[in-house]
């Protein structure tokens, strides 16, 4: 493939889907046409082309980055009068056809021979589970302390609400395959061997669907945008991944679905701070409380205070610890909430407070601090 190929050809349209189709989509209706093309059955004339056309419209769309470089290309490759830079690289197919598409895999567990008839034997499990899906929410510090439940809302596929994912018309039943008796496989007799061949006419499902189900055109799948809830349990850790199992993607013909992975981030507060179990908080004490001691109200996560004893002769930056009331954490059991003491020095002061810390000050002018340190420095001399 080359620029010039993913600027001139339509691959949405060459698939038969929407600009924005999901992964899933893209792959159903890659398969479906790759059925009705392959060479193998399809002896039409012009058939082998389409054939390439698809497969090579499917090479592109379902790799992400190559996807994101057609879609770029072809909003802006023209009108910015070429492409080369911003390291645009269509290469990266092989073969003289130019893509390369893993048709067994694409097709999901058929392998050619029992998709077309040919040689076979191995048994096919068409039940297929659906993938998981992957989303992030942000929860405040607050949310954190108790837990939440949250609304998510995602978009994609989803089994069929109108007809339980049967794909039947509701009031209707699939049948069972006549032509293998539902087991999917018909056998076939070969030089005294018996093979076992995907049943052509229900593709290994054993089931035959009469009336489909308009809703979601007999699939039994829908693309919608469904709200599910969260419990978000109390005492996350920011970046922790929650398995919501079932809640991902549908699986195909019985298959279990996928699981849904939230990626829970917990916001930063603006005065605590998370330390595993227990919860960190800077408080600013004046000088005669840390001299004299003190009985201070410190802020709890809960909203509301605790009263704090802090002994005379408090030294700036010391941390109090106050038992059990941290972060609640995931087994129930609570951590405690470290409270540092920092010395405040005023902004402004004035009046009476002005003169005595005058005062003071021409008390204490032989208390050097610095003196201690400005001695052991000295002896560094040499
Ligand atoms: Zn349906
Ligand atoms: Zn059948």
């Amino acid at each position: 493939m080359s620029a010039k190929d993913y600027l001139e050809k339509d691959y949405y349209s060459i698939l038969g889907v929407a600009k924005d189709a999901d992964a899933a989509t893209l792959k159903k209706k890659y398969r479906k046409l790759a059925r009705e093309l392959h060479p193998d059955t399809n002896k039409e004339k012009g058939a082998e082309d389409k054939f390439k056309a698809v497969s090579e419209a499917y090479d592109v769309l379902s790799d992400p980055k190559k996807r994101s470089e057609y879609d770029q290309l072809r909003t802006y490759g023209a009108s910015n009068g070429g492409f080369g830079g911003g390291g645009f690289n269509p290469r990266g197919s092989q073969g003289q056809s130019g893509f390369n598409v893993n048709l067994e895999d694409v097709l999901g567990g058929f392998n050619l021979g029992d998709l077309f008839g040919g040689g076979g034997g191995r048994k096919q499990q068409r039940s297929r589970r659906g993938s998981d899906l992957e989303t992030e929410v942000s929860i405040s510090f607050n949310d954190c302390l108790d837990g939440t439940t949250l609304p998510l809302t995602l978009r994609g596929q989803t089994t069929c609400s109108n007809c339980k994912g049967s794909g039947a018309k509701p009031g209707t039943n699939p049948k069972k395959c006549s032509a293998c008796n539902g087991s999917g496989q018909t056998m076939r007799n070969a030089g005294g061997f018996g093979f076992a061949d995907t049943c052509s006419v229900c593709y290994g499902t054993g089931r035959i669907i009469e009336q489909k189900d308009s809703n979601c055109n007999g699939t039994g799948i829908v693309n919608e945008t469904r709200t599910i809830t969260a419990r978000i349990p109390a005492g996350i850790k920011s970046n922790s991944k929650l398995r919501l199992k079932g809640k991902g993607e549908p699986g195909g013909s019985g298959g279990e679905p996928g699981d849904l992975i939230v990626n829970v981030i917990v916001k930063e507060d603006e005065i605590f701070q998370r330390d595993g179990d227990n919860v960190r908080i800077s408080v600013p004490i004046r000088y005669d409380e840390a001299v004299f001691g003190a009985q201070i109200a410190v802020p709890v996560p809960s909203g509301t205070t605790v009263t704090l004893k802090i002994p005379s002769h408090t030294q700036n930056g010391r941390t109090f610890r106050v038992k059990n009331e941290g972060m609640t954490n995931t087994s129930g059991s609570k951590g405690d909430l470290l409270v540092k003491v920092e010395i405040a020095v005023p902004q402004n002061i004035t009046g009476n407070a002005k003169d005595l810390l005058a005062e003071y000050a021409k008390e204490v002018t032989h208390d050097n601090p610095r003196a201690e340190i400005i001695a052991l420095n000295a002896r560094r001399k040499r």
